[in-house]
């Protein structure tokens, strides 16, 4: 069976070289050819990222959620809370790791579909003397909205709180990049913008990040920042790594230098974004997001009325695609197409074709009746 193309926002697709890069061979993490690669992957994702001078990375074994976790429990001191940014799942999840750890959280809210204004952050951050960190998620990847983190991280930076930003879905491809969002602790993860593959994520951390992960308390043995930051320094790591998923990091990080890195990688996801937004607009289908505040790698849309997400889904994975449902209150009336991973503008040009005559078939009769010269 040949494999379909992934829209789904990670694990996104990869290429050849990553993935025979699983075949390097067996590797004990406790010797020195480990703590190389670990030190060239501690290096590299800085560099790739473009804050070499100025963070730190932190490699942990698990999805993205794992580096979520590790950063929020390491960015607030005993007694202190902290300031979460809720317009979507993830920020949602944000909020959850910090009262699953009993740390007091002060939410901001904003509608799913629209960014939240720093302003609000401001105030929430006067209003809460005992704030000790605002986590903002970078790109919603629940509706391909991106919050205004530069703008967040300038009224942060000088405060004495740190800014925790969940960059999961926006490392590598989504602007502005890393450096200018003053952001303290940073969590990314293997399997989406840097075309890795699931299980590795990872905190960037600035001097301020670091200075505080040493601070909070120990709440969580596996995801401590500290703790993992002084024995990776040392090239040794806590608990046993994914190492075959570290050599497909390892070479993804390769891949994204060699093509240019950030620069390269952000123009090419604004080219993809364009071409299928073009197609979505031909095809008559609304897009969530307000232009100015959409990311490069996801476009969520509304289901055209009378059409469910099921039928669609099925329609398109039987020609080869795969697409991705909206999540909680949008889950009924939406769709997502992701634009991640390794993926020729061509085979984008295909699926919208495709989703084109999907759609003409399934809408109900009397609006696929306009359209009989798309049916197959
Ligand atoms: C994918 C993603 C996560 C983490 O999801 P995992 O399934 O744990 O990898 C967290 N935040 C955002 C914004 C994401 O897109």
């Amino acid at each position: 069976m040949t494999r379909p193309v992934l829209l789904n926002p990670g694990p996104a697709g990869t290429s050849v070289a990553v993935q025979h890069s699983l075949l390097r061979g067996d590797m004990c993490h406790r010797e020195p050819e480990f703590a190389e690669l670990l030190e060239a992957i501690r290096g590299g994702l800085p560099r790739a990222l473009e804050v070499a001078a100025s963070h730190e990375a932190v490699l942990l074994t698990g999805s993205g959620t794992a580096a979520a976790e590790s950063a929020v429990v390491s960015a607030v001191r005993a007694g202190r809370g902290i300031v979460v940014v809720n317009n979507g799942v993830y920020g949602d999840r944000l909020a959850g790791i910090a009262r699953a750890h009993g740390i007091p959280v002060h939410e901001v809210l904003q509608d799913w579909t629209r960014p939240v204004h720093p302003d609000q952050v401001a105030r929430a951050l006067r209003e809460h003397a005992d704030a000790d960190a605002v986590a903002c998620v970078h790109h919603e990847t629940t509706t391909g909205l991106l919050n205004p983190v530069a703008e967040i991280g300038a009224l942060v930076r000088d405060t004495e709180a740190c800014l925790v930003v969940d960059a999961i879905s926006a490392t590598g491809i989504e602007r502005p990049s890393v450096a200018a969002l003053h952001a303290d602790i940073v969590c990314g993860t293997a399997n989406k913008g840097l075309h890795g593959l699931p299980g590795m994520s990872f905190l960037l951390l600035s001097e301020k990040g670091r200075t505080r992960a040493a601070e909070a308390p120990v709440r969580t043995v596996y995801l401590n920042a500290a703790r993992h930051l002084a024995a990776q320094r040392n090239g040794d790591v806590l608990f046993t790594p994914a190492v075959q998923i570290c050599y497909a990091l390892d070479e993804a990080l390769r891949e994204f230098t060699d093509r240019g890195g950030y620069p390269v990688r952000v123009a090419e996801y604004e080219r993809r974004a364009a071409l299928v937004r073009d197609g979505f607009d031909r095809l008559g289908l609304d897009i969530l997001v307000a232009p100015a505040h959409r990311a490069a790698s996801v476009t969520a849309l509304a289901l055209p009325d009378g059409l469910d997400y099921a039928p669609l889904h099925d329609a398109l994975r039987a020609e080869g695609y795969v697409i991705y449902p909206g999540q909680g209150p949008l889950s009924d009336r939406t769709l997502r197409v992701a634009t991640m991973g390794e993926l020729e503008l061509s085979t984008l040009a295909a699926f919208v074709d495709v989703l084109g005559r999907s759609l003409a078939r399934l809408r109900p009769a009397r609006r696929a009746g306009r359209n009989p010269s798309t049916r197959p």
